[in-house]
């Protein structure tokens, strides 16, 4: 799993009451939909939501390296797209997200990472009917990302996420959540994958939110605020 903690949201989270609470949400299952670029903090948010009110996280690109490091014959094909931070290819990540919803007996779930791809949004909205959708975008600008990204590295035990100029492990080499002391980096993380992952994001992306606002679906939050912010913010879209 790719996601890190969040410091400071206990003191945020208390404001809100259960999602399936009296008059929220009509008791609906509830879908979150996190859009945005890499590196914009999608995986942070995910886990916050998760821990505050149960959302069950789901990353198709956690998903994707799991099925590399299996070192399947479609582990190999996603491999070469996914190290030049390439797209893989919508039969194969709609399949995944498929299988989740049909694995799943949560009622609150959120897509970290999917749909990047407008036949992919479709494909979704047909998958969640019956669901409640709250799609939110999460808007910060390229050079922040980039910058983010290449000083990102993470705990090879636990996947906690730490940055190198903002959030190094509280005791120099050894991991705040599991005591670990080996680190990895993305192999995708290098310059020229980097620029790849955003310049197909914004190309691919754009048809997707056009497709949320015509339908009136999507909520844009300022994700170069700190993570308290961001998640204060989404908290209320989630919940309105
Ligand atoms: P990031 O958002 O930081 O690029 P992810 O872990 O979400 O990181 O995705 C990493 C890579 O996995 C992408 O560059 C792409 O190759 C692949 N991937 C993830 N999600 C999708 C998707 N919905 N459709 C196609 N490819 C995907
Ligand atoms: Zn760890």
């Amino acid at each position: 799993m790719e996601y890190g903690t969040l410091e400071g949201i206990d003191s945020v989270s208390v404001v809100h009451p259960p999602i399936d609470g009296p008059a929220r949400l009509d008791g609906s299952r509830v879908a979150v939909i996190l859009l945005g670029a890499p590196g914009c903090g999608k995986g942070t948010l995910a886990f916050a939501l998760q821990r505050s009110y149960g959302f069950e996280p789901f990353s198709t690109g956690d998903a994707l390296r799991a099925e590399i490091s299996k070192g399947s014959q479609l582990g190999v094909q996603i491999k070469a797209l996914y190290d030049n931070g390439r797209l893989v290819s919508d039969e194969v990540v709609v399949a995944m997200v498929g299988e989740f919803l049909q694995n799943t007996d949560s009622g609150r779930v959120i897509f970290d990472g999917f749909p990047r791809t407008l036949s992919q949004a479709e494909k979704l909205s047909g998958l969640l009917a019956d669901w409640c959708a709250r799609v939110v975008c999460m808007d910060v600008d390229d050079d922040v990302v980039a910058s983010r990204l290449l000083t990102r590295y993470s705990c090879k035990t636990c996947s906690k996420v730490y940055n190198e100029k903002t959030a190094l492990p509280e005791n120099g080499g050894v991991c705040d959540v599991c005591g670990g002391v080996d680190f990895v980096r993305r192999v995708d993380d290098t310059d020229a994958a980097i620029l790849t992952r955003l310049q197909v994001y914004h190309e691919k992306i754009a048809p997707v939110v056009d497709y949320y606002s015509t339908k009136g679906e999507i909520y844009h939050v300022d994700a170069s605020q700190s993570t308290e912010n961001v998640f204060a913010v989404v908290s209320d879209v989630v919940f309105k």
